[in-house]
């Protein structure tokens, strides 16, 4: 997983300076060309075609996380309402997006844009995997662990961690898919729909951030994503015991 992090960060790294060229000069050479000819439509393709393949490279700029991190205390609540509202526009009127988030969670230490990518990608995968619409739910706790539990959770030390659930009532996934999901570039998906990068992704920043992930899952059923990240003590309040769930209905 390592060196092809580093091989796909290494490719992506010198794809991402040639596209800024060519997505720079398409910027400069549409607004020289005249409305409804022809040749304006396939610049805009070109645009278009341009942008997407930026999307994919930062895509992999960030599974291989060549970027510059900033870890900072951070409060997951804030950061799964801040996502709710792009995550609302892009699951469509289908989707009913809910919002649980206990009343006092703890805080997390790690970059921004990472908490950020680790929402939005299990959000985007749950909607997908609800094509024919459904429920979407993300839910936030604390847990306290007070020795290394068995199952699941035994990669844990015992400690106070923020619970992030990712849930959808979507198609579920098979137990062969399962086995499957954190390798880089698996994905089930139409070809142009999916880079298979996304929970290698998650699954390198909640590791790299000393957490885990606890997948469920069954065909036909929808899928639940648990994901565990170590609490950091409150500077102000220190160590709470941890708080009932309020639910906060966005529609
Ligand atoms: P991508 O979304 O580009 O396919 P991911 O790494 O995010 O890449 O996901 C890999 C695969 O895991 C998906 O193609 C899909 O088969 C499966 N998967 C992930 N999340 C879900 C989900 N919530 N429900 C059903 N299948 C899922």
């Amino acid at each position: 997983m390592e060196s092809v992090g580093r091989l796909a960060g290494g490719i992506a790294h010198d794809f991402n300076n040639l596209l800024t060229v060519i997505n720079g000069y398409t910027e400069m050479i549409l607004p020289e060309m005249e409305f409804g000819t022809i040749g304006r439509k396939w610049v805009e393709e070109v645009k278009e075609a341009g942008h997407r393949a930026a999307t994919l490279t930062r895509q992999l700029l960030a599974f291989s996380r060549q970027q510059v991190l900033e870890p900072q205390v951070l409060d997951v609540n804030a950061a799964t309402q801040n996502i709710a509202k792009f995550l609302r526009r892009l699951i469509g009127e289908d989707i009913n997006l809910v919002l649980c988030l206990g009343a006092e969670v703890s805080k997390v230490h790690m970059d921004p844009g990472q908490l950020d990518q680790v929402i939005m990608n299990l959000g985007v995968n749950a909607r997908d995997a609800m094509a024919e619409g459904g429920e979407l739910t993300i839910e936030t706790r604390d847990v306290v662990r007070k020795e290394p539990a068995g199952g699941a959770g035994n990669r844990l030390p015992p400690g106070r961690y923020v619970v992030l659930t990712v849930r959808d009532t979507g198609c579920g996934m098979t137990e062969e898919v399962q086995t499957r999901i954190f390798e880089p570039f698996f994905t089930t998906k139409e070809p142009g729909k999916g880079t298979g990068l996304g929970l290698a992704t998650v699954y390198g920043i909640v590791n790299q951030s000393g957490g885990h992930i606890e997948v469920l899952s069954k065909s036909g059923q929808g899928t639940t994503l648990n994901i565990y990240l170590p609490g950091v003590e409150d500077e102000v309040s220190g160590l709470r015991e941890p708080a009932p769930l309020r639910p906060e209905h966005l529609r």
